[in-house]
């Protein structure tokens, strides 16, 4: 929670979270305008995700300042399986100007509580990153497996790793590997590390150089009485 608090108060992490909604918002209108023909049906849909990523950030804002008070909710029931179908819509036409296939498997949806806005956000960070740290033509795939006691979420790319001795420092606010050469402030992780954090989850990361990497969380199945606010 304190993490979450400190690097929101920051007010350019505030701007960074609301830059990418705005990027998919502009893509979508880039991608109408280059058609030659519109159809009603294109239209709708691009209507569609541009009204559900301004009901994403409008949902951010109010977490963001909820948890400004300290008064975030963590008592919600998520939904696992439907936030991550949102995150691989919402991510889905910048994984396609890679030409990158997102797709996800599930054993069985968990029953856990928490925060969904935030639960989106950290799910949303890690495979945005494994698509901006991907080569063209490569995988995003998210695992979703649920055992009686806990469930775990995998985000394997095939992209271009992180180097062994650097995976401790990812998750430090603002440190951004050398050859990070793509656009971001080096918040994502800080972020998804205390989101992690506040549900009770822990963070493992995996990852070969030019192989790709794989961002494992692990969480309890929890009981609405165990959260403490
Ligand atoms: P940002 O992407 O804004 O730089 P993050 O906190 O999300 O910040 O990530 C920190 C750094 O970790 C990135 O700069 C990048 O070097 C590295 N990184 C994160 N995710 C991946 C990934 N899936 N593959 C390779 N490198 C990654």
């Amino acid at each position: 929670m304190f993490l979450v608090v400190v690097i929101m108060n920051k007010s350019k992490s505030v701007a960074h979270e609301l830059k990418t909604p705005l990027a998919v918002i502009k893509t979508q209108i880039d991608v109408l305008n280059q058609q030659d023909t519109i159809t009603l049906e294109d239209y709708q849909s691009t209507l569609k995700v541009i009204e559900r990523t301004v009901g994403k950030m409008s949902d951010l804002l109010d977490t963001l300042l909820e948890t400004n008070q300290d008064k975030s909710n963590l008592n919600e029931i998520l939904n696992i399986e439907e936030i991550i179908q949102d995150v691989i819509e919402d991510l889905d036409v910048i994984a396609k100007r890679k030409n990158i296939k997102l797709s996800y498997s599930i054993n069985q949806n968990p029953i856990s509580y928490g925060n969904s806005v935030l639960m989106y956000r950290c799910l949303y960070n890690l495979v945005e990153n494994a698509i901006k740290y991907n080569q063209t033509g490569g995988k995003v795939e998210i695992q979703c497996e649920a055992c009686p006691l806990n469930y775990s979420i995998r985000i394997l790319d095939n992209g271009i790793g992180i180097p062994n001795e650097k995976i401790d420092k990812i998750f430090e606010p603002y440190y951004r590997c050398e050859k990070s050469n793509k656009d971001g402030i080096g918040l994502g992780l800080a972020m998804v590390k205390s989101i992690v954090t506040l549900h009770k989850g822990h963070i493992i990361v995996e990852s070969e150089m030019n192989q790709g990497s794989q961002f494992i969380l692990n969480f309890p199945q929890l009981k609405k009485e165990s959260i403490v606010l």
